[in-house]
């Protein structure tokens, strides 16, 4: 059987990773349709540039530049080993996404290591996460700005969750985010520009949670989040993941990267809590947060 080479290039464009081909100086010559999707970058404003160029900047979980030194496909490309790995992408948006990733080399017919492939896929539960808007639009307890749960809709939570704890003893934690110095971005750039941002925001939170995790939107540029049967130990690990990859979201305005940082209390519920009690608790260490200089998170 004879396969015309436009077939297998069909082929690539339509599987469900992201793929794409660089040449030896980390080039991209090859964007798939996937690769469209999960980033929000055409092929058309990828290719030709090399990835690190404000295209992908990937990072690992530490919160780590993999661009700028030896990242996975850079590795190898130089000792020819396929790797696999777990990296957060820049999406054009701004929102950091969970990818995991495999590259191998490209040879030529003798052998040459000529570029690379890098396949990738998001593992940010995206349809799940679709679903859930719809169902909270339908019951009017979504935040039309941040297609995160309204402040309705995290009350309501917290009422179960507590009354859960109270039964069965299943504990939970919350976060309490709020960003920081909103009202400079909205000042410089305008209104329109601090909703975009309140956006990847958002959309970094959602990108980044597990199923049974809830992110809302708890005022204007305040966050909360509902996380449910964790320790204190994985409960302040992820807090300080999400600060990291906020911290690491950003889009480009004017040529230039405009991020923003969150500061955040972080706190478990306890027996004799009310929401009233727990909220509070988180408020007052998010406010110490701020006090310390802000990007931080106060586990108590
Ligand atoms: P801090 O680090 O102390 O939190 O400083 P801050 O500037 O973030 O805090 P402040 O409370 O002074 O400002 C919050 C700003 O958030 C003011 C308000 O205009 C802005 N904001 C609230 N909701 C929205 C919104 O939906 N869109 C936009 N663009 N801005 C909003
Ligand atoms: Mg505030
Ligand atoms: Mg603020």
């Amino acid at each position: 059987m004879e396969i015309q080479h436009n077939a297998f290039a069909k082929i690539i464009d339509n599987i469900h990773d992201g793929l794409y081909i660089v040449d030896k100086n980390r080039v991209i010559t090859y964007w798939n349709k996937a690769a469209e999707r999960i980033t929000g970058f055409s092929a058309a404003e990828v290719t030709g540039h090399s990835c690190s160029e404000n295209i992908l900047t990937h990072i690992d979980s530490e919160g780590n530049s993999l661009c700028t030194g030896m990242c996975p496909l850079a590795e190898t490309m130089a000792d020819g080993i396929m790797r696999e790995t777990e990296v957060y992408l820049h999406h054009k948006n701004g929102q950091r996404v969970p990818v995991s990733v495999r590259v191998t080399p490209l040879t030529d017919i003798s052998g040459q290591v000529v570029g690379g492939i890098e396949l990738f896929t998001d593992i940010s539960s995206k349809s799940a996460n679709v679903l859930k808007i719809k169902e909270l639009e339908k019951l009017a307890l979504l935040d039309h700005l941040t297609k995160l749960a309204n402040r309705a809709c995290v009350e309501r939570e917290l009422t179960g969750r507590l009354e859960e704890f109270c039964r069965y003893g299943n504990p939970f934690g919350i976060f309490l985010m709020d960003i920081d110095h909103f009202k400079n971005v909205n000042d410089t750039y305008g209104h329109d520009v601090g909703d975009l941002v309140l956006k990847f925001v958002a959309e970094t939170f959602t990108a980044n949670s597990r199923a049974f995790d809830l992110y809302g939107r708890w005022g204007g540029e305040e966050f909360i989040a509902v996380i449910r049967n964790i320790t204190p130990e994985a409960h302040s690990k992820l807090g300080d993941r999400i600060r990291m990859l906020i911290e690491n979201a950003y889009i480009i305005h004017d040529g230039k990267k405009l991020h923003v940082t969150i500061s955040m209390g972080a706190t478990i519920i306890l027996k004799q809590d009310t929401m009233d009690s727990l909220v509070k608790r988180a408020d007052t260490l998010l406010y110490q947060s701020k006090a310390e200089g802000r990007n931080r998170m106060t586990y108590g």
